[in-house]
């Protein structure tokens, strides 16, 4: 990768608009096909207002791509039981061919058994230990939407992974260890670092793909980025600021995600393809997958 002294940008709207367009063909050919068209169950616990939003934007996001979605809402006082046995409800449910667990949930409530009520073939949202298990091993299966969107993006500009060292700062189960396990499948070198790594700096500046995950504004600079480096920043933060403090790190990048406009778009777009392929698969249809 070649050293520039301006990066590329890699543009997720764009790229996330043409995954929306393919999800929309697909769905309206299942729509065509069986009269129903694909449906995402989305699941609210409580009233935290950027959960109410982030639920808000999918549903209209679905609805834009001819995807019925189905809500529930529960109350914040709702018990693990009660969630559970509403995803349970859920995942026997014929017309519902996707789950989405808006969460964080409660602190009162066990996340991770909450999470294990949805059935694999309809964990579009890649949050389930079969998921996580499946983008492991290499095998088919739903990908977390925000790591399978990087990878999208990636492949979109030919960045080529294999051999190339990839450091993932950044280790929640459903951004940074995944993106990790999928940049590993394709033959890159990971290093994962976090909170307790000791000399982050010297792990970023050996970075060739730098994917930033931590949920601080700017707390990677430039200086530390290898020339010519492709710089992922998922990162997103109070102000429309990413992890990545942007202007010095595109000095150096040779392809760098703007924040907004990179990562965050193609989450919800992955989603919603994930949504129409679960559907088409339990419908039997033999569509092959959006791509
Ligand atoms: P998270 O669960 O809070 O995880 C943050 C990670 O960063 C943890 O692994 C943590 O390490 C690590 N970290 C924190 N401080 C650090 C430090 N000083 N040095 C090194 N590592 C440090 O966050 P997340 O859910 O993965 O989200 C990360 C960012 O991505 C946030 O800005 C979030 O808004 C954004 N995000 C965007 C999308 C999207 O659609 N674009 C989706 C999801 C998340 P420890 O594990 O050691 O605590």
């Amino acid at each position: 990768m070649p050293a520039t002294s301006t990066a590329g940008l890699m543009d997720g709207t764009a790229l996330a608009r043409r995954l929306v367009e393919r999800s929309a063909a697909k769905a309206a050919t299942i729509t065509e096909r069986t009269g129903a068209a694909p449906c995402l169950a989305t699941v609210l616990v409580g009233e935290d207002p950027a959960s109410v939003t982030y639920v808000r934007m999918k549903r209209n996001r679905c609805a834009k791509a001819g995807i019925t979605s189905r809500h529930v809402e529960l109350p914040a006082a709702t018990t693990t039981a009660e969630l559970v046995g509403t995803l349970t409800e859920l995942s026997r449910d014929p017309g519902v061919h996707g789950i989405l667990l808006q969460h964080p949930v409660g602190a009162h409530i066990d996340e991770r058994a909450a999470f294990e009520a949805i059935a694999p073939e309809k964990d579009v949202d890649g949050v389930t230990m079969h998921s996580f298990a499946a983008m492991g091993f290499g095998l088919p299966g739903f990908v977390s939407c925000t790591p399978g969107g990087i990878l999208r993006l990636l492949d979109a500009y030919d960045v080529p992974l294999a051999g190339k060292h990839a450091v993932v700062v950044g280790r929640s189960p459903i951004l940074g260890k995944p993106v990790g396990m999928l940049l590993l499948g394709r033959d890159a070198t990971v290093t994962y670092c976090h909170s307790r790594t000791a000399d982050l700096s010297g792990h970023v500046r050996q970075a060739d793909i730098l994917v930033a995950a931590v949920g601080r504004p700017r707390f990677l600079a430039g200086a530390d980025i290898k020339p010519g480096a492709v710089v992922i920043d998922a990162g997103y933060n109070p102000g429309n600021v990413g992890d990545v403090d942007f202007d010095s790190a595109r000095e150096r990048a040779s392809l760098i995600t703007p924040v907004p406009g990179g990562v965050g778009p193609m989450t919800i777009a992955v989603l919603l393809a994930q949504t129409v392929d679960a559907a088409a698969e339990q419908l039997g249809l033999g569509l092959p997958p959006v791509n």
